[in-house]
């Protein structure tokens, strides 16, 4: 065989059968592409706080030689004051995506099939392929809400587990704090996971629902609400004992997942309660006139309750609309899938930008 034929590096024979039968997840893309306006990953279009930058400068500028602390308790201590809980009872992670992943294996089996929605966020698939957890996806009711009542009974039956996003995504529909209350009952032999990655933008949380469930873990991030993306912090918040098969998992997977500097600046973006407000009142306010301004040009808009909205024009294919967009350098988000291919999900950015897609769409609808 010719050297040259393929580049030793890729060639699939050196793959693990495990590696080789995997199926990642796709994130948006990030192209560095001047004048963008990026609207399809769901960032936060406002910085972070300065407290928080300051404090990564501080940290930056004396320490780096050392590990982190592995438990990262400062963090751990920071989140557990804001939500009136214990620093045991929260977990810290490498952005909640981490943090999901360790709970997926270290709750649930695989013997039994996970329930989560048919449409919801596609990491757990990837999550629960990658451990050899068996997934039965449950559908959502025909306004692409998450059936309650459907997925308790089913629950009912015996299951390994229930995962759901609340907020849901792509939808950005919430479920108030009861409904989920009932799913805790009808799951109260395995773990019920609930991620709150958007919930800061007019979502109902549940950790109020931790002292009373030990079956309860609550995921949240730091990369939407308080603009951290770029720093990759998460957490989860549960009951002692599921916090300590967390940190059992992460101890056979990395001991130090967050670094000197991501401890810094989440716990001081977690204290700058005035930004925090401030930046998610903005995109809260920006979303209700934007969801506004898309239905003036057609689009149905599903009520959302994240800093996203998920919409389609009953006269205009999704996936062209999401191309001639791109032509006009407007990203939004487009997934060929089952019952949502027709949807658009538009990340809420500044008013400026979204002030250019509304202008985009207008010129590519002819309005
Ligand atoms: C963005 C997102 C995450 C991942 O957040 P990171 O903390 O950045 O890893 C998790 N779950 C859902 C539903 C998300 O949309």
């Amino acid at each position: 065989m010719a050297m040259m034929d393929s580049s030793p590096l890729s060639t699939p024979a050196f793959w693990s059968p495990r590696a080789a039968a995997l199926a990642p997840y796709v994130p948006g893309e990030q192209p560095r592409i001047a004048g963008l306006v990026k609207l399809n990953t769901n960032e936060n279009p406002y910085p972070p706080s300065p407290r928080a930058i300051e404090a990564i400068g501080q940290a930056a500028a004396g320490g780096l030689e050392r590990y982190p602390d592995p438990e990262s308790t400062l963090l751990r201590e920071a989140v557990a004051r804001r939500h009136g809980l214990a620093p045991q009872q929260v977990f810290a992670g490498n952005g909640s995506d981490e943090v999901l992943a360790h709970a997926f294996y270290a709750f649930f089996s695989q013997d039994e099939a996970l329930l989560c929605p048919d449409v919801t966020y596609g990491f757990y698939r990837v999550y629960a392929q990658l451990h050899g957890i068996a997934v039965e996806p449950q559908p959502l009711d025909a306004a692409l809400r998450i059936d309650v009542d459907a997925l308790a009974a089913r629950a009912a039956r015996g299951c390994g587990g229930i995962v759901i996003a609340n907020p849901n995504a792509p939808t950005g529909i919430g479920l108030p704090l009861a409904r989920i209350e009932r799913l805790l009952v009808a799951c109260q032999r395995r773990v019920v996971l609930v991620d709150e990655a958007y919930v800061d933008f007019g979502g109902e949380s549940v950790l109020p629902l931790v002292e009373r469930h030990p079956n309860l873990l609550v995921v949240q991030t730091l990369s939407k609400s308080r603009s951290l993306a770029g720093l990759r912090v998460g957490f989860a918040c549960g009951q002692a004992p599921l916090i300590e098969a967390l940190t059992r998992v992460k101890n056979s997977f990395n001991s130090y997942p967050l670094d000197r500097l991501a401890v810094a600046g989440a716990v001081a973006a977690l204290e700058d309660e005035a930004w925090f407000r401030q930046t998610r009142d903005a995109v809260v306010d920006t979303r209700e006139g934007l969801a506004l301004q898309l239905e003036d040009l057609g689009f149905e808009v599903l009520p959302s309750q994240a800093n996203f909205v998920f919409a389609r024009h009953p006269g205009r294919d999704a996936a062209a609309l999401a191309a001639a967009l791109r032509e006009r350098a407007v990203l939004v988000r487009h997934f060929a899938q089952p019952r949502i291919a027709q949807y658009l999900r538009i990340s809420v950015g500044t008013r400026e930008q979204c002030m250019a897609l509304v202008a985009a769409l207008e010129e590519i609808l002819g309005a």
